[in-house]
């Protein structure tokens, strides 16, 4: 069957545009670079509803976090594999401002929901974390992006609908051609590097790049995700995945600055009792457009051509609610609402 959508990129934007197309059973093609260190393949994937120095909900928590959930499930269900892990997530309080924070926070109704029933004290094992100031238990949840995506790869290639190959950007006008074909849609996913292309680079990207550290401890037994400073998350190989660090200003996507690993081990330090070991380091770059949860819809200029980017750190909660947006908005013509649309107000 011809395909009617072209998707440049085959990350967590475009493998969740890819899903939203075979849902609807609509012809596409995905090209992606198949790169070892992506942000979508770094990332510890992780869904932490009450979040950031103020101990927010994350944005439109209530809508985005059931999408996801049911998304990711019914994914894992097609495929055989398991991917999407419902984890309690321990936040320790990191300082003063934090527990006055949790103090006005925890009795709200918003968030309730979010809080986990089986919380018991203490609520860490003394002997393995620094808890000083206390905490609480949150419903989070985790993707194995790297999982995920390759699962989802080996499915649309077995379909013919994934090709690993650099999409060459065109830089003018004209139909979007790929392999003898022109393209009715070309959707760009590219990550952070659509701040180098001209039909793009007028947004204002800032995007972080970002390390996750592979680590092994002995946290007697812990299989919960805990956070106090950084986050560490235990894996069923028994080491853990501890992060992340924030780099505004880099050279290379994939080599962390050793000031950056040497910032997260100290919060490491900070939060671990026991003796731990690094044994290895992942490093990517997160996509993101300021003052923006995310960018989607058609360019302002050539309304063929159409955008999922800036997820920031928050790719896999936001992904399925915003590729489904994006693929009822090329499909159907519903609109994109002026916060997300690439064609509004920058
Ligand atoms: C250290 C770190 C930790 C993170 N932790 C979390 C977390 O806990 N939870 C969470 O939700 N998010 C997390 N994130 C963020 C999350 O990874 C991003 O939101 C998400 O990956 C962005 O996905 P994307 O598809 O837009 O971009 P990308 O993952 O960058 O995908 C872009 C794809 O396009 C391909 N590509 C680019 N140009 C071309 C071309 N010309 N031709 C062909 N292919 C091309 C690239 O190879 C890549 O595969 C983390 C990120 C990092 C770096």
């Amino acid at each position: 069957m011809t395909a009617h959508v072209l998707i440049i990129g085959g990350g967590l934007a475009g493998t969740s545009l890819a899903w939203r197309l075979h849902e609807r059973g609509v012809p596409f093609l995905v090209v992606d670079r198949d790169e070892p260190l992506t942000s979508s393949k770094v990332a510890a994937g992780l869904i932490t509803p009450i979040t950031g120095m103020r101990l927010v909900l994350n944005w439109r928590l209530d809508t985005l976090y059931p999408e996801a959930r049911a998304f990711y499930q019914q994914i894992e269900k097609k495929l055989g594999h398991s991917f999407y892990h419902e984890t309690p997530i321990v936040s320790l309080l990191l300082d003063d401002q934090a527990v006055a924070q949790w103090q006005k926070r925890h009795q709200q109704p918003e968030v309730q929901p979010y809080l986990d029933a089986q919380t018991h004290e203490p609520l860490v094992n003394a002997d393995v974390f620094a808890n000083p100031l206390g905490g609480f238990q949150q419903r989070g949840a985790w993707l194995d992006t790297a999982a995920f995506l390759a699962a989802s790869q080996r499915f649309f290639e077995s379909t013919g609908r994934w090709q690993c190959a650099e999409f060459p950007l065109p830089e003018s006008g004209g139909p979007i051609h790929w392999n003898g074909q022109t393209y009715k849609h070309s959707v760009y996913c590219i990550g952070w590097e659509a701040a180098k292309h001209p039909w793009f680079e007028w947004l204002p990207f800032r995007s972080g790049r970002g390390t996750v550290l592979q680590v092994q401890a002995d946290t007697g037994g812990e299989t919960r995700i805990i956070n106090r400073g950084c986050w560490l998350l235990p894996r069923s190989d028994g080491t853990l995945r501890v992060g992340p660090t924030y780099e505004f200003h880099f050279d290379h996507p994939n080599q962390p600055a050793p000031e950056a690993v040497a910032g997260l081990e100290t919060k490491l330090q900070a939060l671990l009792k026991r003796p731990y070991k690094t044994i290895g380091s992942q490093t990517g770059v997160r996509p993101i457009i300021q003052h923006r949860q995310a960018v989607i819809g058609r360019h302002p200029v050539r309304p063929d051509i159409a955008f999922m980017n800036g997820l920031g750190s928050k790719g896999v909660l936001r992904a399925p609610w915003l590729s489904r947006q994006l693929i009822e908005h090329l499909l159907d013509g519903k609109p994109i609402e002026a916060e997300l649309d690439l064609a509004g107000n920058f």
